[in-house]
């Protein structure tokens, strides 16, 4: 997409009257009609190994819900296009005619044969619907800042960035967690093992938020201290507007270092599969919570557990809160190593300092190896002269 393509799309203000949210829910619903209707499609490819088993259960509820979707997307489309003549409406109308001709007559359930390769198509678009349907009431009604837009400046790319996590998953745990898996299942008589499975699920929980967010607090330091590492954990913090799809602006070298880094102490210590899974779930909720644009501050508990209001100072942009509050859960790290802040009032202005990041998501890939690719060409020229 086109840096201008992008900018028409983000600061839309939603208001009432010009066919604009129905607009917005036509062409998301069709999109999303479209995505899944490619899950009826090519389930071997396009969905989750894991959640198959609950597909073939619920295949009638999970194809009337498709079809009821398309029929919204087109229901708001028709009303957006024609009665209130916005072209918008017009394009989610075309997509949920796209997504019907995708989806008909897909009634019966396919048997599926078991490939090696997947992408995570079913993933990307439950998560969506249930987070959207979790923080866009819990934004508009709680806000911080009650003057950001749903359609704020960067959403165009931070959905790409949530698109691909999402779609990728495979090839994410391919590349990070599937060798520790492998080394670890090499190492012959653990001895930590089996005292960590004899456990209650519930305390490898907690221990598990205690060594990972120990763990997980130093990579973020370091993501922020050493200028190589720093260039990726830079597009992050370019983000000038906080909100919950904000959390998912994670350059890939950064996912991939601090995904190998953090899984290396949940298989070393052989936590069982239900706690880590548990705790995969909540920190993932979590994480997105704290980057969410609400006000509540939780008295008492702010010190104890990292808040939306501790996470926010962490992405300020005010002298005193540079590289502060590194930890994901537990603040307490900072206050052992120094690195806590947390003022009376609410941080206000976020974004990097001293640093000019690209808006769009393919320049903010190439953004931190520019520095490194200038320095070799400089070092061309000069041994040519
Ligand atoms: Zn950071």
């Amino acid at each position: 997409m086109t840096d201008h393509l992008r900018q028409k799309f983000e600061d839309i203000e939603l208001t009432a009257g010009h066919g604009k949210v129905s607009a917005f829910l036509s062409v998301s619903l069709g999109i999303l009609g479209i995505f899944s209707a490619l899950c009826f499609l090519f389930p071997s490819v396009l969905t989750t190994p894991e959640l198959r088993p609950f597909y073939t259960q619920h295949y009638q509820t999970l194809y009337y819900t498709l079809l009821g979707g398309i029929v919204l997307a087109a229901g708001f489309g028709t009303y957006s296009a024609i009665l209130k003549q916005n072209k918008y409406g017009f394009y989610g109308l075309c997509f949920s005619v796209v997504a019907a001709i995708l989806g008909c007559g897909m009634i019966k359930a396919p048997t599926l044969p078991t490939l090696p390769y997947y992408a995570g198509f079913d993933y990307f678009v439950i998560t969506l619907i249930i987070l959207a349907l979790v923080f866009i009431p819990l934004e508009g009604f709680f806000a911080k800042n009650k003057q950001q837009k749903l359609l704020r400046t960067g959403w165009v790319t931070d959905m790409k960035y949530f698109m691909l996590s999402h779609i990728g998953i495979q090839l994410f745990s391919f590349l990070t967690v599937m060798p520790i898996q492998y080394w670890i299942t090499h190492i012959p008589n653990n001895p930590i093992v089996p005292y960590i499975q004899a456990q209650p699920i519930g305390l490898q929980f907690i221990e598990l938020l205690v060594v990972v967010d120990f763990t997980t607090y130093w990579i973020h330091r370091a993501l922020h201290e050493v200028d190589f590492l720093w260039r990726f954990h830079a597009i992050h913090h370019s983000t000038e507007h906080m909100d919950w799809l904000a959390s998912s602006r994670l350059h890939i070298i950064e996912v991939l270092i601090t995904r190998f880094i953090a899984t290396l102490p949940i298989f070393l210590l052989g936590f069982h599969t239900s706690a880590v899974f548990a705790y995969l779930i909540f920190i993932s909720f979590h994480a997105i919570f704290i980057h969410s644009n609400v006000r509540f501050r939780f008295p008492y508990l702010r010190w104890v557990i990292a808040t939306p209001e501790f996470h926010h100072w962490h992405h300020s942009s005010e002298k005193p809160a540079i590289d502060k509050n590194y930890a994901a859960f537990i603040p307490l790290y900072d206050l052992i190593f120094k690195t806590m802040y947390m003022p009376n009032h609410l941080a206000s202005v976020y974004g990097t300092v001293g640093y000019k990041i690209p808006n769009s998501f393919t320049k903010q890939f190439t953004w931190p190896f520019k520095k490194y690719v200038n320095r070799l060409k400089k070092r061309f020229q000069k041994s040519e002269t």
